[in-house]
Order: C-alpha cells, then sequence, then structure tokens
C-alpha cells in the first residue's frame, strides 16, 4: 500500500511540461492541453505593476507585468524590484499549473526607468556611430542590468525607420536608412545571446539568466507616417513598405528575437493592430516568426477612434489579426470577459488562442523561466558598474557628428586645447542629466536636473582641461559679461528638452528658446563651438554662419564624459550623420535617394578630427 500510494504521487506531480530534459515542443504540447480557456486567455494578458498583485496573478493566470514608464520614482535599489518582480511571481507559480509570468519594461537606452542605471545614447546616436559590433555590446550590457532588477524582458529595440525628423520618435530610430538600422539589429544578438549554430529559423531564443528576451517594435511603418504625426497614418506602397520598413524585422527574427510588438500607426488607413495580412500573413506565415506579438499600451482600445468604441469588436479584430499578448495595462478584467464571450460564440476561433498561447509558452519555455522564475540579488552590481559607463562613453563618443569645423580657408576649432586661460561653458543643456539622456528616462517624458548618476557635459569639461585652466559656466550670457571676460573660447550645450511620443511632435522644428539668444550673443564675441542636444536635426541653418564648430550630439545619456574626450582631442570625431539634416522644414520628409535632395548637411556628413590618443 505504502508502495503504491508513493508511485501514484510521483505520477500525479511528474508532467512532460515540468521536465527540462524534453523538447520544448513536447513541453508546449503537454502544458496547451491541461490548460482551461481562462488559463489560457490569462496568458494572453499583460497588466500594468500598478494593478498586479500576487493575487491578481494567481486568480487571473494573468501571463504578463510590465512596468510602463512612471514607476520609477519610488524604487531606488535594485533589490527592492527584484522583490517585487518575485513577489508577482510566487502568486503566478501558485496557480493550478504553475506557470510563470514574463515581466517587461522599457529599456530602450539602457535600463532607463531605474536609478543608477547606465543610460546609453538614445538609438539615433547609435546610428551614427555605424557600429553593430558595439552596439551589440550595450545590448549584453542593458539585459545585466535589466536582469539585475529580477526582469528578464526588455521591450527593445525599436527599429523603426524614420522618414521624417517631424516625429516625436525620431530619436529612437537608428536611421532614415533601413541598411543603418537593419546593421543595428545586432542589439538583438546583444539582448539575447547569440543563437546556437543550427538553430530553427524563426524560433525565438534568450541564451539563459543572464540575457533577456527582446521586443522589435513597433510592427511596421510607425516611422513613415504623414509629416512624423505619431501613431498616425503610414500612407506607402506595398513596394516602399516592404524595402523601407520591413528588412529590419526579417534581420530580428533571422537574430531569434522573442517578441515583436504591433504598431499604433495605419499603413494605407488599416490600424496596424487589426492588420492580419501583415501581422499573420506576413510576419508569422511568410517570415516564419515564431515568438510571440505583443500590443502596444492599449493599443487594441485604439483600433477604434475614439479609443474603445465598440471595445469587444476592437478585442475581435485584433486577437483574429494574430496579436498573442496584450497589454491591457487596466482593465484586464473587461478584455478577459470580451474574449471569452468571443472564443465561446466563435467570433474568434479557439485555433486562435492556442496559437497564441502556443507562442507565448514557446518564449517562455526557451527563456528557461519555468527552470529559473525567480530572480535574486546576485546581478545588483551590474546596475551603473564600471565596466558599462566606459561602453557608454565610448559610445558617446562614437556617435558625435561634427557638422563644422571653422571656414574651410582657417584653421580648424577642434580639437580644442586643454590648455587655455579662461574658458566659457554655456547653455541651457550644459549641466543637466536629464536633458542629456532625453524622453524615456525616469518617466515617459523625460525629466530636467540632476534625476539620476551620471557626468553632465560641464562636469566632463573640467575633469578634461589643464587644472589651471579657468572654466565658467553661465546658462544665458549676457553682453556685458561677455565682454568683462577675456574668454580663449566657448563651449555652448543648447537644445530639445525632453518629451517621448506624440507629445514630441513637432512641425515647424525650430531650436527652442532661449537656444538662438544663446547662439548668436555668445558667438558674436567668443570662438566658439555648438554642442546640440537633440533627438533629431532641428532648425540650424540661420545659424551657421555664426558658428566656428558645430557638433551634433544627440541624446547621449549620462556619460557626458564622452563629448570631453572628443572635444579635447584625447578620440577623434568619427560619427555619420544617421538622418539627413534639412535646411528649412518646408523640405520635410526629405530622404536620401530623394529627387530633389538638397539639404543642409547629407545622410552620413560627419567631418573627422585629429585625436591625440589612438581609440581603440
Ligand atoms: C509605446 C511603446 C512602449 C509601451 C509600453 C507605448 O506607449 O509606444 O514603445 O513599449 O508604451 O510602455
Amino acid at each position: 500500500v505504502v508502495f503504491c500510494y508513493w508511485t501514484a504521487m510521483a505520477d500525479a506531480e511528474y508532467a512532460i511540461y515540468k521536465d527540462p530534459e524534453k523538447p520544448v515542443s513536447h513541453r508546449i504540447k503537454d502544458l496547451l492541453n491541461r490548460m482551461t480557456l481562462e488559463e489560457k486567455i490569462g496568458q494572453m494578458v499583460q497588466i500594468d505593476e500598478s494593478r498586479a498583485s500576487a493575487e491578481v496573478m494567481k486568480k487571473n493566470y494573468i501571463g504578463s507585468i510590465l512596468s510602463g514608464p512612471g514607476h520609477a520614482a519610488e524604487k531606488t535599489s535594485p533589490e527592492m524590484w527584484v522583490d517585487m518582480v518575485n513577489d508577482f511571481q510566487k502568486g503566478s507559480l501558485s496557480s493550478r499549473l504553475g506557470i510563470p509570468l514574463i515581466y517587461g519594461i522599457d529599456a530602450v537606452h539602457g535600463h532607463n526607468n531605474v536609478y543608477k542605471a547606465t543610460l546609453f545614447p538614445h538609438n539615433i546616436g547609435l546610428g551614427a556611430t555605424r557600429d553593430p559590433e558595439l552596439v551589440k555590446k550595450i545590448g549584453a550590457a542593458t539585459a545585466l542590468e535589466v536582469r539585475a532588477t529580477g526582469i528578464p524582458y526588455a521591450f527593445a529595440p525599436c527599429i523603426a525607420v524614420c522618414r521624417d525628423p517631424r516625429w516625436g520618435r525620431c530619436y529612437e530610430s537608428y536611421s532614415e536608412d533601413p541598411n543603418v538600422v537593419q546593421a543595428m539589429t545586432e542589439i538583438i544578438s546583444g539582448l539575447q545571446g547569440d543563437l546556437p549554430a543550427n538553430y530553427e529559423k524563426g524560433i525565438p531564443y534568450v541564451a539563459g539568466k543572464q540575457k533577456v528576451a527582446a521586443c522589435a517594435k513597433h510592427f511596421v511603418g510607425d516611422g513613415g507616417t504623414t509629416k512624423g504625426i505619431d501613431e498616425n497614418n503610414t500612407v506607402i506602397s506595398r513596394h516602399d513598405l516592404l524595402s523601407i520598413h520591413m528588412p529590419a524585422y526579417y534581420t530580428s527574427i533571422i537574430k531569434g528575437v522573442s517578441t515583436i510588438m504591433v504598431s499604433f500607426s495605419s499603413w494605407n488607413s488599416i490600424k496596424m493592430h487589426a492588420n492580419r495580412d501583415l501581422v499573420t500573413g506576413f510576419l508569422k506565415d511568410t517570415m516564419h516568426f515564431r515568438g510571440f506579438v505583443i500590443s502596444d499600451w492599449q493599443g487594441i482600445d485604439k483600433i477604434t477612434s475614439p479609443p474603445h468604441e465598440d471595445y469587444p469588436h476592437s478585442v475581435q479584430a485584433g486577437v483574429n489579426a494574430g496579436i498573442d499578448m496584450i497589454m491591457v495595462p487596466f482593465a484586464f478584467k473587461e478584455f478577459i470577459d470580451d474574449l471569452t464571450s468571443l472564443v465561446k460564440n466563435n467570433s474568434v476561433p479557439m485555433s486562435r488562442i492556442d496559437d497564441a498561447v502556443e507562442r507565448i509558452l514557446r518564449v517562455k519555455f526557451t527563456m528557461g523561466l519555468f527552470e529559473n522564475p525567480l530572480a535574486d540579488y546576485s546581478m545588483s552590481k551590474y546596475l551603473g558598474c564600471q565596466e558599462h559607463r566606459e561602453l557608454a562613453r565610448e559610445a558617446v563618443r562614437k556617435s558625435l557628428v561634427l557638422l563644422k569645423n571653422g571656414e574651410s580657408t582657417e584653421k580648424p576649432l577642434l580639437p580644442l586645447p586643454k590648455k587655455a586661460s579662461k574658458i566659457l561653458v554655456a547653455g541651457t543643456h550644459a549641466d543637466n542629466i536629464g536633458y542629456q539622456c532625453g524622453g524615456w528616462t525616469m518617466g515617459w517624458q523625460g525629466k530636467s536636473g540632476n534625476i539620476t548618476q551620471g557626468t553632465t557635459i560641464l562636469e566632463a569639461i573640467r575633469n578634461t582641461v589643464d587644472p589651471k585652466t579657468i572654466v565658467t559656466s553661465r546658462k544665458n550670457p549676457d553682453a556685458e559679461y561677455l565682454k568683462s571676460n577675456d574668454f580663449s573660447y566657448a563651449i555652448v550645450v543648447v537644445g530639445e528638452p525632453p518629451y517621448a511620443e506624440c507629445l514630441g511632435d513637432n512641425l515647424n522644428l525650430t531650436l527652442p528658446d532661449p537656444g538662438p539668444t544663446i547662439i548668436t550673443n555668445v558667438c558674436a564675441s567668443v570662438k566658439c563651438v555648438v554642442v546640440l542636444i537633440t533627438g533629431r536635426p532641428v532648425v540650424i541653418q540661420p545659424f551657421v554662419d555664426q558658428i566656428d564648430a558645430l557638433v551634433a550630439a544627440w541624446l547621449p545619456g549620462t556619460e557626458g564624459q564622452g563629448v570631453a574626450d572628443v572635444l579635447f582631442g584625447d578620440y577623434g570625431f568619427s560619427g555619420k550623420l544617421p538622418h539627413t539634416w534639412f535646411k528649412t522644414v518646408d523640405q520635410l520628409p526629405m530622404n536620401v535617394g530623394d529627387k530633389h535632395y538638397d539639404p543642409l548637411y547629407p545622410f552620413g556628413y560627419g567631418l573627422a578630427t585629429e585625436t591625440t590618443k589612438a581609440d581603440q
């Protein structure tokens, strides 16, 4: 009797899906067979951190949580993040089948919601480096920092091909050129790890506990909307869609990307969230993507405008289009109820639900979440570590694009001498970590000031010059001040304030005040280098003649030291424009290859300087 009892127990406990020795396809099949409709639909739901608890996870079988932007402030240490994520995970593990949740976060230029993380240049700057190997290392560093907080999933990279800088997400785009964007998908290999030899095409891959699942976004054509209006309509031919916006998805799939996020935008007036032809037909069937497709934030609601009108119909359209996991940050019960009814009345086929859950489980199994669902504190040492800061600093150096360096007839101003009697550092962006980092930093829209650890450009300049050089700083120096001081030269750092998504859309792209005044005043009386901190090309033509040297520094992130490294010649300038620099906004959209291409600085432009120290 005793013997039989123990055999029965062992039988009850053994399940193929729990057996790491079994092939993933068998484990998925076994688990799927055990799941109720309620459990399956739960897997398809991703809720916001603010709505989650261990209890909610267990009771609703929720498959995923996200920390949307805005949850940063209260969690000041990686251990606090780990505790929170583990707490939710324990809820999921205690559900009937114990399916682990997958926790996701926007780590789009490093782990940007987390205090003290290393923040890399935004994608536009990385595009300027033209250095896929560097970008791969950045992916690997980001994975370690994200894992340090117990999180296994990053909503990155954004592989948008921005065709119009008026778009508020231009800085999230590596380039206007599909080839550059394609090359930069190498970040996926950094985030997830290199694929093993002979790995089956289209299958998601994450190489264990030091790597994270990546998310290529936003599928597809997000960077091609008319006038760069965010979430709007991309009106182009199928040929252009496939040749400009699609190639980077193909490359991402080849690299084993685990997930792909659908775009809020429409293609020729069809919402991408309801576009079955592209999401199922092209992405899954033609390109053989076998990971899961995730909606954008309330993306299903936005199938109608105004959003959330006829929600059941939108749920039907979105799920039938091929979306597998749905970001329903808040009203998840309504979603679950609606989808359940839709399945029961055959408006959404059961086969569609099974396909979605199979894909979600495939990602969870392949990344080892069933074996390692809980995080510990052992990786917290990676957050903002010195090695990552050095890497970010190198990225900053390589991202800088030198647009002007004196008139061709005169001696170039850059590199600047470290030894000078007195120099001026001016401008709104010279001493501001938040401005250097831009949007998606410690909050959705970014912030001003001392918001996380890092080195401002002013601090970096002070660190770099000869100890005897006097460095004075004024945000907006007046004529009197400029006249009464005898400056050797000035460095003016101006640009855009932080912004994200639609709030950054800008039809005139003028350099924000008081930038123009500062440039005009300073450059009128001192030899000056202007360093632009912007998420895109802006109107600069009216000032170019006043400026002696001009540098596009994009949104460099926390390591401002990289800017000083190059200004003072420890390293040479090497960045190349990732986007065309227009003369006037009337020319937009204007992209390389256009018939009437007449830019201020063409795509690929960038001067070089001598270096006093060899770059590795
Ligand atoms: C953005 C996505 C982001 C998501 C989650 C959306 O508003 O479009 O890029 O991943 O929010 O924060």
